[in-house]
């Protein structure tokens, strides 16, 4: 048996020094080696004479080295080997830089296939450094298609390429194979060893692309095998008992009416709590489509079933805001609402703990402080988190781990795409509120460079004259940070709209290393009006409501995100004054005024979540793995998804002939599950 958990240093070619530095790439045993597959691949197949060759190409090409290479050594640090070489009808010339022990690996008379960029003229061709390998020898990289890889520090494309070959070779047939041969069969897969070889040194194009489909098709297999069973694991489960109640009673008395999406949104989740298996719910929608009446109408269905529910909001001042509205949603109906952050008084905490305990808190809305040991639930039925991406997977968990199994309920305005949302949510199910509350106006948006500064201001000024407010946001706290010209920090920015463009205006500044104390002060005094201009960094991207605002002023606006730009601009037109956004274009060129140029055109969040995924990749999109899934060596979620369907199938269909996976064929699928299990305890669930 192959042990892949094997620690590369042991693996021939490696030792202890290179481990360290495949280390930095997360290469640390014999499986992490094995599957750490290309990025890249150069096409080398073609080998021309050199007639063939033409200038600007870069190319293979056969030749003989006709005399010795010539060692000149021109200055101090400049070395040179030249070289000429022939084929039967013509000849070129070959230059090495500073690689002086060239001279003495390259002998006169032997063929060699060089591969490099053709230079001079078609008549006297010439290469500069390039790489080559006698014709006869074992050819790693050239005359053939030749990985790229991602490479760190001491670590070469040929050192790594010769550890893989090691490490196969110490797999043989025995390699991580996870596919049972039916769906093998059934999809017209290749088989792992095939499919290893000709990922890290294809034979040609088609094997290459069998071996990559191979690989896709079984990374996404175990994936959605596992979301499979997870969802299983769930169903299974014993989890709080809701009964079914009728939810008009709060609807009807709504000061508003529900949009189309919110009830649909509001049926699934009375639906999910009433129903056999515990809810695990996302509500997905864009800033200001209200999804915070969805999760009111969620605790008042616990409330009737005579269950607590507990909301987890991350900030103190989001928490405020939350408790207001729902206290005043639900209080009418003699629910009592309570608010617990760890900015209160210890006494008042203590009091709220008490009232939790004893059953006489029935929603209690809070922040971290909620998760703290001293807080304990009488019966908690329900765990609400919004704004779920500030969260780690783990904050959530120990929210519910407050109440025996109790029903959860997400609440997020990063506005995934659908289709990812499918497989990144795997065992969420997802409630997706596409319609804003009528009335809602486009915050209509300008890119702008900085020869618009003056008139920006001088509207600035305008609308602060008509009463409005105004956002400025920086994406720096402090100047010099990441050093670089022209970028605006929040502190020094602050100053000089207060010294010298507005010294008549109140401006205010929060960021991000302020006590948290000091951040709600003054949001507070901007939602109370007693600020024109708050400058800020992106502290402000989650939150609070001040319909005042009718301006936001992004400066360096290349520096952010679609996404997270889109939720800045949420931040203005949430009042019945008509709003603005101005991203300043900063220096970031081409591809950035391209981008900042979808925000003006819409005001979809989705739309705008597309064009970020198209243009960054989800690796970007999702920042540091917020989103729990293990993550993928060679699939790619944007690009695979027709795969991805494929394998869902064929993991559902596995999973319903044999649900444990007892049977022989299906051992290696489980134990890859129960690793990937075991690795992601914490994210996964
Ligand atoms: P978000 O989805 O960003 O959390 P909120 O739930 O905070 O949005 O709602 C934003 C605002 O819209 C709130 O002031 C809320 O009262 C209001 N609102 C929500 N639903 C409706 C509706 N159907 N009609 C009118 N206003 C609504
Ligand atoms: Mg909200």
């Amino acid at each position: 048996m192959t042990d892949y958990s094997r620690d590369v240093r042991y693996i021939k070619g490696v030792g202890e020094a290179r481990a360290k530095q495949l280390d930095k790439l997360g290469i640390r045993t014999l499986r992490d080696l094995i599957c750490y597959f290309p990025r890249a691949y150069e096409d080398r197949t073609v080998i021309k004479t050199v007639s063939e060759l033409e200038p600007g190409e870069t190319v293979c090409v056969r030749a003989v080295a006709a005399f010795p290479p010539r060692l000149s050594h021109i200055r101090r640090g400049l070395d040179i080997v030249k070289l000429r070489a022939v084929d039967e009808a013509a000849s070129m010339d070959v230059t090495f830089f500073n690689q002086s022990y060239i001279r003495d690996s390259i002998r006169q008379g032997e063929t060699y296939i060089f591969y490099g960029k053709v230079g001079g003229t078609r008549l006297r061709p010439e290469m500069t450094n390039p790489i080559f390998e006698p014709e006869n020898g074992a050819r790693s990289s050239t005359g053939r298609i030749v990985p790229i890889y991602r490479l760190s520090a001491g670590i070469s494309q040929k050192l790594l390429s010769k550890a893989i070959r090691s490490g196969l070779e110490l797999c043989g047939d025995e390699l991580p194979d996870t596919l049972p041969p039916t769906v093998r069969e059934e999809y017209g897969l290749a088989q792992a060893r095939y499919a290893y070889e000709n990922i890290h040194f294809p034979e040609d194009v088609p094997a290459l692309e069998l071996s990559r489909r191979r690989l896709i098709f079984e990374e996404l297999f175990v994936l959605a095998a596992s979301m499979q069973k997870l969802r299983a694991k769930r169903g299974s489960e014993k989890h709080h008992p809701i009964r079914k109640n009728d939810i008009r009673p709060f609807i009807e008395a709504l000061p508003f009416r529900l949009t189309g999406a919110q009830e649909r949104a509001i049926e699934e989740v009375t639906a999910d709590m009433s129903g056999e298996i515990r809810m695990n719910r996302l509500v997905q929608g864009d800033v200001g489509s209200g999804k915070t009446v969805v999760a009111a109408a969620a605790c008042w269905y616990a409330w009737r079933s005579g269950g607590q529910s507990a909301f987890m909001a991350p900030t103190e001042i989001l928490a405020e805001q939350h408790y207001r509205s729902l206290s005043a949603l639900l209080e009418p109906f003699g629910i009592r609402v309570a608010l617990l952050t760890g900015g209160m008084p210890a006494k008042r905490r203590r009091e709220v703990g008490d009232a939790i305990a004893l059953g006489s808190a029935d929603v209690v809305i809070g922040t971290h402080a909620l998760i703290s040991e001293a807080v304990h639930f009488r019966d908690l039925a329900l765990v609400v988190t919004d704004e779920q991406h500030r969260f780690g997977v783990d904050q959530r968990a120990a929210l519910s781990d407050k109440g025996e199994s109790p029903h959860v309920l997400v609440m997020s305005a990063t506005p995934i795409p659908r289709t990812l949302a499918l497989i990144i949510y795997g065992d969420l199910d997802v409630s997706v509120i596409d319609e804003l509350p009528p009335g809602r106006q486009q915050v209509d948006t300008f890119a702008v460079g900085e020869t618009m500064r003056e008139r920006i201001y001088a509207f600035m000024r305008r609308l602060v004259g008509e009463g409005r407010q105004v956002y400025v946001v920086c994406p720096s706290v402090e100047p010099g940070e990441e050093a670089e010209d022209g970028m605006h920090s929040a502190v020094e920015y602050e100053k000089e709209l207060r010294e010298k463009v507005f010294p008549d205006l109140r401006i205010g500044l929060v960021h991000g290393r302020m006590k948290p104390k000091e951040k709600d002060r003054v949001m507070l005094s901007f939602a109370a009006g007693e600020i024109d201009i708050l400058v800020a960094t992106t502290v402000i991207e989650v939150g609070v409501d001040v319909p005042n605002a009718a301006l936001m002023v992004v400066e360096n606006a290349d520096r952010f995100g679609l996404s997270q730009l889109h939720q800045l601009r949420g931040r203005v037109g949430r009042g019945q004054h008509k709003s603005y956004c101005v991203l300043f274009e900063g220096s970031g060129g081409e591809v950035s005024s391209q981008r900042l140029k979808i925000m003006c055109e819409t005001n979809d969040g989705f739309r705008i979540a597309e064009e970020d995924l198209t243009m960054r990749g989800p690796g970007d999109f999702f920042g540091s793995r917020q989103h729990g899934l293990p993550e993928m060596h060679i699939a790619d979620l944007t690009s695979d998804i027709s795969v991805l369907y494929d394998a869902q199938k064929a993991a559902a269909k596995v999973l319903s002939g044999d649900p444990e996976l007892k049977k022989a064929e299906n051992q290696r699928l489980r134990n890859r599950i129960t690793e990937l299990f075991t690795l992601n305890e914490s994210t996964m669930n």
